[in-house]
């Protein structure tokens, strides 16, 4: 196991994940879709439905952990070219691929794309209207300093958006899902991406995240009011909202 709370082990944490998204950043959006069955696609849309991003122009949002760019797209899409956001990631390879792919959507107009750490952004006080993160939180290894930074570059009355794989909380379910994520996601990791330590990797972070509630506190901690979640799924995900007031 790694031991998170040293330094060094954060740092060894951080350097694991840069590590596996620099290898999975080219098959990421395809293996996203095997992994899930197509079913982050539904997940990610949910998340946008509940932000409901505005219409007005200048409404802006910053999209942490973003990757490839799926919930920035779905965002500016939502606001019918309205919306103006960054989508910050700590890894140039999967930032790349997100570049590309919003060049090709029609959408590098209304988005900049920035390497940054989730830990420690970089970016104003009070200067966005929305901060979202999807599959991201749970592989940043200080979730209390991530959350305490959205808190800060929130504007007063923004609104913090996280998806998150959580606990499934169906008696079936819970089987079948176990089996999904011990056996199938590692073979297919192998066999698709030949790389099988990295999708045992991301079932192994997945395991060890926060369930609902615990995440939850967390968010209170950090200072949002009305934090609520939302299950997905029968919980293997779940959204979380909580608001600068
Ligand atoms: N949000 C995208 C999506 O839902 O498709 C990408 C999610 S991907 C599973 C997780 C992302 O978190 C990766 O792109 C990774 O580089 C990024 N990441 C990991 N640690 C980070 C950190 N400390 N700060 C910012 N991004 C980080």
């Amino acid at each position: 196991s790694y031991g998170f709370e040293t330094v060094s082990g954060r740092e060894e944490k951080q350097a694991r994940v840069n590590e596996v998204f620099h290898r999975v950043a080219s098959n990421y959006d395809l293996m996203n879709d095997l992994m899930s069955a197509g079913l982050h696609r539904v997940w990610k849309d949910a998340m946008v439905q509940w932000l409901a991003p505005s219409r007005r122009p200048g409404w802006r949002f910053l999209d942490v952990a973003g990757g490839t760019g799926d919930i920035a797209f779905r965002i500016v899409e939502a606001s019918r070219g309205a919306a103006e956001g960054a989508v910050l990631d700590i890894n140039a390879s999967m930032l790349q691929v997100g570049a590309e792919r919003a060049e090709k959507r029609g959408l590098a107009g209304n988005l900049a794309f920035v390497e940054g750490n989730a830990e420690d952004l970089k970016l104003p006080d009070d200067s966005f209207d929305a901060y979202t993160i999807a599959f991201g939180i749970r592989n940043v290894p200080r979730i209390d300093l991530a959350l305490a930074e959205a808190y800060r570059v929130l504007k007063p009355g923004g609104r913090f958006l996280c998806l998150e794989f959580s606990e499934v909380d169906l008696p079936v379910l819970d089987k079948v899902y176990d089996l999904w994520s011990f056996k199938a996601i590692p073979a297919i990791g192998g066999a698709v991406a030949k790389d099988r330590a990295s999708y045992e990797y991301l079932v192994e972070s997945i395991r060890r995240f926060p369930n609902q509630m615990n995440f939850e506190a967390a968010i209170r901690r950090a200072g949002f009011e009305r934090v609520t979640h939302r299950n997905l799924t029968g919980g293997i995900a779940a959204i979380h909202s909580g608001w600068k007031l």
